[in-house]
């Protein structure tokens, strides 16, 4: 699985210049991080606090955004990632948070699937060889009955988004997929403490794990908050104190 962070919001310095002017100040958060720089202004407008702010810089006045619960500041600040290579059983769950999120993902209406892969989920689990071999069998056999239909429905003419809209019905649900996802903070701290749960599916909480990662690098001020615990599968159990701001 990859997960890629591929947009973020960014702040436009001499618009807020001009904006700021009006509460004759010129305020430049101390943080490096552009989208954390947004949920700062954000917050600040709150309560005209431009002016004269407490010492700590965007950390302290985040930690404490955080702490307050006032999650509404975190919803300006909005991260696209593409993610490849989970199956359609993750992305299933996935769409699921509704939200503030986005979604495009790979259709299997206009795609061909002739050349799927599917995804393991055995990942640390001893299931012997001739299982295994019976599993990849398994896995021809749907690539080919896949290619037979698709095939066949081409030789009576039908058109190839119908060919392909029935053949997909026969394809397994682990069939690895590709979807863009966009979200705020507040919308990505929530799918990182229901699905970063060691009752959640370990897929989805690899992928929730992932774009941690990705978060922590790029917003440290925002998801920095996040204890992480292995749980011996490759995943790590990720919670805060900070639970749905
Ligand atoms: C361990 C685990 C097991 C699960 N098992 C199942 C299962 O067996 N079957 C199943 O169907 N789903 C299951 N789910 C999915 C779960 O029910 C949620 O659909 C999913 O986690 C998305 O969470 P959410 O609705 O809080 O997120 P979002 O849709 O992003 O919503 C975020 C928050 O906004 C508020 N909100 C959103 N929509 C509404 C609304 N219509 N009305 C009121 N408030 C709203 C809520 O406070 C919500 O928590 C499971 C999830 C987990 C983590």
């Amino acid at each position: 699985m990859e997960v890629y962070l591929i947009a973020k919001s960014q702040p436009i310095y001499h618009t807020i210049s001009q904006w700021l002017s009006k509460h004759h100040v010129d305020y430049k958060p101390t943080t490096t991080h552009s989208t954390e720089a947004i949920a700062e202004y954000a917050g600040r407008v709150c309560y005209d606090s431009f002016a004269n702010p407490r010492p700590g810089g965007t950390q302290a006045y985040l930690q404490n955004i955080l702490k307050q619960g006032h999650g509404s500041v975190l919803e300006h600040c909005v991260y696209t990632f593409a993610f490849v290579g989970l199956s359609r059983v993750c992305t299933h769950e996935l769409v699921r948070h509704r939200a503030g999120f986005s979604y495009s993902q790979r259709s299997q209406r206009y795609c061909d699937e002739g050349c799927m892969n599917v995804v393991d989920p055995l990942q640390g689990i001893e299931i012997g060889d001739k299982l295994r071999e019976e599993i990849r069998e398994c896995i021809d056999k749907s690539r080919e009955l896949y290619d037979k239909i698709c095939s066949l429905l081409e030789r009576e003419g039908y058109q190839r988004k119908v060919v392909r809209s029935v053949a997909r019905y026969f394809l397994p649900q682990g069939i690895s997929t590709e979807i863009v996802v966009t979200a705020n903070a507040r919308s990505w701290r929530h799918f990182l403490e229901t699905r970063g749960s060691r009752h959640a599916d370990r897929e989805i909480r690899l992928l929730a794990n992932k774009v941690l990662d990705k978060l922590l690098e790029d917003s440290p001020n925002l998801f920095g908050d996040y204890k992480r615990e292995p749980l011996g599968d490759g995943t790590c159990e990720i919670t805060t104190e900070w639970e749905k701001v």
